[in-house]
This record gives structure tokens, sequence and C-alpha cells, in this order.
């Protein structure tokens, strides 16, 4: 066996140490599917072994479930029989193999030191006793549904049968995850122990004549929370399928197939039930959304973590030591971020008071993190230790890279880029963290601008997993090495793109706030426009979204395109909208509650302003099916065009960074996998005939743009020829 090592004590107890050769975290391979079925084999045909401890030989925990990059391959191969067919042998091994584990006849017991996720928990699951370490690492949880996937390994049955469906409907339909007492007051693992103790704890259990028989296989056993056919069972079911609809719309495959696997699954023994997972699973497989999901979301997410945004080539670096300049909002998240990665921090501001607020904000978030168990309370101290706050801009000297975070303002920033520089060596790189200001103009300001580069973060810093980074026009590859290489170090995800008005991410997020200002703007209901963009599957809808924003935010950057454009700037009738909002009626969004809704004081409920109606006049308060189709379509479409312009005009370059900007930064919608997915998705050449009619109606925001014509006539998609079948939106 490569994956398992059995050991068997004194007392006939075999532990069986899952520790995947050359890995850093357990994976369940083909081949470590069936060393289980093996060793399983060979514990339940010797008399002379009393039980089994599953345990893992990885510092980092027990195992993050089944190897996807395996499991991909299957996905598209073949017609739709074939295909469905080797999904359904292949998750049917897992269900297969586990139940071998459960009903093996020993009592078997896991220890979860670290992590278990997916597969790997579902392996614990199947287990009669589990063990817990009461460990910040520790983690269990059912992911799936996250990159479109259902749990396959039979967490869709044993879940709901262990705490109900309820109970497990976060898990499942959420992909939500448990801490060690969370874990055990949800009764999912029967014990909590100190870290090093769990081997110890689940012999203990089977000294103790641990039972080898699971809940579910017993005569009396019944589903907590009643059947599905009882009073209290169908109300989840109702309002299961409810809530379900109402927060994904629709578009997610999984989380449908997870209800209906649990619906039906919980109507029959569990053989048959697994039975109907492995079913509902290769047909959630083969939906778009999966694959379009699992290539974002996992695959180029992983690439992308692993550094593929980094020039080839160039020398690894180690930011050891960083500045940050501006301790306001950005900054002070900013400082967290890198202390938590141990960077020794800097953070300045203009007086010290200012920079002790930022420092105080790193103290809160870390404060936070470890009061809810995510970190140890010595790291948090570490962390802290870690962050100088000061006004003495002296304390730079020696930094690797500086990050300046000060207010957005041309001359603000080249005052600090030269003060900085001052104290900087000739190879330390100057990060800024503008978001509308081109690079290249602001790298004018430098000594060096070839070690000046754009790192744009996003708010709030210590919840946004996406930095995106700008390379400025004299940007050199070994800065834009440094600054792949920091972010990666401070555990965010890094996409690489060139300079332009708004870089990538602004620039495609307006065009959603925009395109529903133009539905304002042409009489449509405020209400249908939002409900409209909350339905396409983005976050919020475009009014919100711009309320969040700020909407003298938005009025100053169409003054500032304005005032760069000249002559070349096009009047667009929302602008004269904004401006009202903005100047005649005070309406700045969010941040004075007032905005296109009114945000009570007492921080209740938002609903939309009436007084909206008396700027522009809604004549569609209707929205027929046809309309919501036309109008989810135009939101959807008018950020992917922009995509494809940015493709165009060479701001991306990588289609993978391009989808997952989208998502992780402005939340661009995930079931799609991205705006370059969605168009490969629907197939560039119906994308394009699509755009050309929304252009023929409402101008040439929607004109493709040439590139992706000569696409459609070649027949290519960004990620390879077009599919044969038409697929989602
Ligand atoms: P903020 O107003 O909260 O903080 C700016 C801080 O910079 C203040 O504390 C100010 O005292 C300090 N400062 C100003 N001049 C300074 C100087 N010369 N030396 C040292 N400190 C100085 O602003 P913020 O929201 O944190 O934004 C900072 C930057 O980040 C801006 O460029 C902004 O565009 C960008 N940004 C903001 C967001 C966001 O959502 N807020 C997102 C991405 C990027």
């Amino acid at each position: 066996m490569d994956n398992f090592k059995l050991e068997t004590d004194a007392d006939g107890i075999a532990v069986i140490t899952f520790d995947a050769p050359g890995k850093s975290m357990n994976t369940l391979t083909a081949k470590a599917l069936g060393e289980i079925e093996t060793v399983i084999g060979q514990v339940k045909g010797n008399a002379a072994i009393s039980g089994v401890v599953f345990a893992s030989g990885k510092p980092s925990g027990f195992c993050a479930g089944a190897d996807l990059d395996e499991m991909i391959a299957s996905f598209t191969t073949g017609d739709d029989e074939a295909a469905l067919k080797a999904l359904y042998d292949r998750v049917s091994a897992f269900n297969r193999v586990f139940r071998g584990i459960e009903t093996c006849g020993k009592p078997v017991a896991v220890a979860l030191e670290g992590l278990a996720l997916g597969g790997g928990f579902e392996l614990a699951l199947a287990c009669h006793y589990r063990v817990a370490a009461d460990n910040p690492k520790f983690q269990v949880g059912l992911p799936e549904s996250k990159v479109g996937l259902i749990p396959g390994g039979g967490g869709t049955q044993r879940l709901p049968r262990l705490i109900g469906a309820m109970a497990a409907a976060p898990l499942l339909l959420e992909g939500k995850t448990l801490r060690a007492q969370e874990a055990l007051s949800l009764k999912v693992v029967h014990e909590v122990v100190s870290p090093g103790e769990g081997i110890k704890a689940c012999k203990a259990w089977i000294k103790g004549g641990g039972e080898a028989v699971a809940p579910w296989d017993k005569k009396d056993f019944k589903i907590p929370g009643g059947p599905v056919y009882s009073a209290q069972g169908i109300q989840v079911f109702i309002m299961g399928n409810a809530m379900v609809r109402k927060s994904t719309y629709c578009n997610y495959p999984a989380q449908l197939n997870i209800m209906k696997a649990v619906y039906e699954g919980l109507q029959v023994d569990i053989d048959a039930a697994l039975r109907i997972e492995s079913r509902y699973f290769a047909n959630t497989c083969r939906t778009p959304q999966a694959t379009a999901m699992i290539r974002t979301l996992f695959q180029s997410m992983q690439a992308l973590g692993k550094g593929a945004a980094r020039p080839k080539g160039a020398a690894t670096t180690n930011v050891k030591k960083a500045a940050v300049i501006g301790a306001g909002m950005m900054g002070g998240g900013i400082a967290h971020a890198q202390a938590l990665a141990g960077i020794e921090t800097v953070l300045l501001d203009q007086t010290q008071e200012a920079a002790d607020k930022g420092k105080a904000h790193v103290a809160d978030l870390l404060t936070k993190a470890a009061s809810r168990g995510r970190l140890a309370p010595d790291n948090a101290q570490a962390a802290l230790a870690l962050v100088t706050a000061s006004s003495d801009y002296g304390l730079i000297k020696g930094s690797d890279l500086v990050i300046e975070a000060v207010f957005e303002n041309r001359e603000v920033k080249a005052t600090a880029t030269k003060r900085a520089e001052a104290e900087l060596s000739a190879d330390a790189v100057f990060g800024s963290n503008t978001s509308t200001l081109p690079i290249t103009g602001l790298a004018e300001a430098s000594k060096r601008p070839e070690n000046f580069i754009g790192i744009h973060f996003f708010s709030p810093v210590d919840r946004m997993g996406l930095v995106e980074i700008i390379k400025g026009a004299k940007t050199r590859d070994q800065t834009i090495a440094m600054a792949v290489d920091y972010v990666l170090k401070i555990k965010k995800t890094p996409i690489v793109v060139n300079d332009s008005r708004g870089f990538y991410t602004s620039r495609c997020f307006s065009t959603y706030l925009s395109e529903g200002l133009e539905m304002l703007a042409e009489g449509i209901a405020p209400a249908i426009i939002d409900n409209v963009g909350r339905a396409t599957g983005m976050p919020r809808g475009p009014l919100e979204m711009a309320d969040d924003v700020a909407l003298d935010l938005v009025q100053k950057i169409t003054v500032q395109a304005k005032a760069d454009l000249g002559e070349a700037y096009q009047d667009r009738p929302t602008d004269a909208l904004i401006e009202t909002m903005v100047v005649t009626r005070g309406r700045l969004g969010r941040k004075n509650g007032k905005g296109f809704y009114d945000y009570p004081e007492s921080g209740g409920e938002k609903s939309l302003w009436p007084g909206v109606g008396g700027i522009v006049q809604a004549i569609v308060t209707e929205a027929e099916p046809d309309l919501v189709e036309h109008l989810r379509t135009r939101l959807l479409y008018r950020q992917a065009v922009e995509a494809a312009r940015c493709f165009d005009e060479g701001v991306v370059t990588d289609p993978r960074d391009a989808d997952v900007g989208a998502i992780l930064g402005w939340g661009f919608a995930p079931w799609s996998g991205g705006p370059m997915s969605l168009i490969d998705g629907v197939g560039v050449a119906a994308f394009v005939a699509t755009c050309d009619t929304l252009a023929k109606q409402y101008g040439d925001r929607f004109d493709p743009p040439a590139g992706l014509r000569a696409m459609a006539a070649k027949g290519q998609g960004y990620y390879g020829p077009a599919p044969s079948k038409t697929a989602v939106a």
C-alpha cells in the first residue's frame, strides 16, 4: 500500500494511518480508495483484530477529499449515456468502499486532528466513532456545492441521518464547515480531545466496547427530526425548497439535486439511498455549471494559488518586511493580512494617532479570530507584535516592499512614493493600492518605475480573497514576480492585468451598475431591476450595489472620465440621473443613509426610496417572464462583453485571471464560472449574435470586440474549441 500504513497494537487494535506519499495533504485518489478496500478486507478477515482506528500521518489534517483533478477527467468524455455511466461507476466506488468500512463487523473510529473535508469527512461519517482535536486547524464539512457538485461519498445520506435534514442543510447546501466544538454540539463528532490525543481516545472507545454498527443499520433507527412524511419532516422540505430557490434562483443544479437526493434518500434504506445519491452526483457533474465552476473555482484557483500568473523564469522572492503607508480602512486590513503571514509590518500614517487607529483595527480583527477559535491566542499575540504603528517614514528602511493606501489623490500618492523611495534600497518594490488611478501615470513620481506596480486589494481586506496586480508600462518582470509571491504569502489569490482605466475588475463591475442605471433611465421599475440583478446570480442588484459603492463616487468617476476623455466622452442619460440624485437630492447611497434605498438609522431593513419616481418615472412595472429573461441577458452580457474587450485590448491575457477575478472581485454570477466561461458556455458565435441584436437596440456598449468576432468565425472559445453542445445562460 502506498497511501496507508497498518499497525496493530498489543490490544489487537489496528491503526490505519493515511499518509499519501509526496503530498502535504491526503486526497482520495482511485488508488487510495482501492487500498482502503484492501486494508478493510484484511482487518475483517483477521480475528485477532478487535477494532480499527483511522488516523492521518499529515500535520495538516486527515483528508481534503476526493482527488478532483482525477475525477474531472471523466466529466465531459463521451456521449451522455457513456459519461453518465462512467461517472456513476466512479462515484459508486466511494459508496461501496465507505459502506464496507461501516459494515466490516469491527468497531471503527477516526481521529480527526485537522481538517476533513468532502470525501475525507464522508469517510469519517462512515466510521462508527469520531474524535475531534480541539485545534484551530480542525474543520469538517462538505464543500462540494461550492464548486457545483454534490457530495458523492454518502454525505447527503449519512449526515441527515445523523443530525436531521434541517441541521444538515447548511453543510450540504452552503458548504458550511464546523469547528471542533460546533461539531460536538451538533453531534457530528462524539468527543473533543486535546490535540495529539485523538488516537488514544479512539482506542479507549474501542476497548470500552465500542459498537460496530451505524445508527441507521439498527432496527429501531429513527431519523432525527422525523421521517420525510411527518409533520416536521414535511416542514423541512417545504421550507427548504423555498429557501433554496430564494437563495439560488435555481441557478445552481447542485443545490437542487442535493435537496432531491436527501428527500428521496431518506425514504429508503441506506443502500438504496446511496445509489440515489450516486445518480444525482453523476447528473450534477454533467451540467455545464459544474464544469465551469470546477474549472474556475477549483482548477484555476489552484493554478493561480501556485503562481500561474508569475512571469516565467523570475527569481523567487520572500517578503520579510513590508511597510504600509496609510493606516485607514484598507491600510489596516493590509497590515493585518501581512502580520498573519508573519511579515514584519510598519504601518504609517500622517500622525501617530492615525497609525495607532490602524493598528487597533488589526488588533480587533486578530482578537475576533481568536475568540471564534480560528486562531490560537498565542499566534494572535505574535501577529500583533509584528506590527509597528508610526508616523516616521524612516522606519521604512530595510523593507522589501511598500504598499501605499493613502487618499485616492495623485499628488498625495506622489509625495508618499518619493518619501518612501528615499528610504528604500534599489531592488525594493513600491506597490500602489489605488482603485482607479492608472499605474503608469502614478509611476511617473517614482525614481524606479520598473519597480513600481499596482497591488489592488478589495474591501474588506480580511474577507476578500482577490488581489489584482497591475503592470505599469515600465514595470519589470521581477517586480511582478515579487508582487505575486507577496500575495501568495498573505494567502490571497493574485491575478495579473495590464494598466487600463479601472484596470480589469472595476472596469467590468462598473458596467453592471451602469446597465442597471440605463434600465432605470428607460423607465423600468427599480424593484424589477434589482430583483432581476439578484436572479442573475450577482450578490445584489445593480442599484443596491451602486448605493453600497456610493453614488457620489459613481458621479466623481464620471466627472473624471469626462475630464480625461474630453470630446471623446459620450454623454449618457444616466449621467444626469446620478447628478440629480447626488447634487440636487443629496442622496449619496448607503453611506449617508439615502440613495436609491432608504436606510433606517435603527439599522433595520432598507426599502426602496419612493422619490426615485419623481426623478424618472417608472413605465414598466410588471415583470413578465420574457422581460425578466431579456433584462437578465442585458445585465450579464454587458459585463461579459466588457471582459471580452479587456481581453481584446490585452488588459487581461489569461481567461483564468478574468474568470477568477470576476467571481472573487465583484461577485460575478459564480454558477457561470465567470464571464469568459459564460461566453464559452453559450458558444462564442451565439454570444456575438445576441450582442449584435442588443447593440442595435441599445447602442455600441454591447458591440462585441473584433477579436471575439474572429473567435466566433473560427469556432474557438477562450478555453479551447467551442463545445458541441450549447449550454448555460
Ligand atoms: P482611508 O481614507 O480610510 O485611509 C487613507 C489613510 O491614508 C488615512 O488614514 C490618511 O490619514 C492616510 N494618509 C493620507 N495621506 C498620507 C500620507 N501622506 N502619509 C501617510 N498616510 C497618509 O482610505 P481607504 O478607503 O483605506 O483607501 C486608501 C486607498 O485604497 C485609496 O487609494 C483607495 O482608492 C484604495 N482602495 C480603496 C478601496 C475601498 O473600498 N475603500 C478598495 C480598493 C482600493
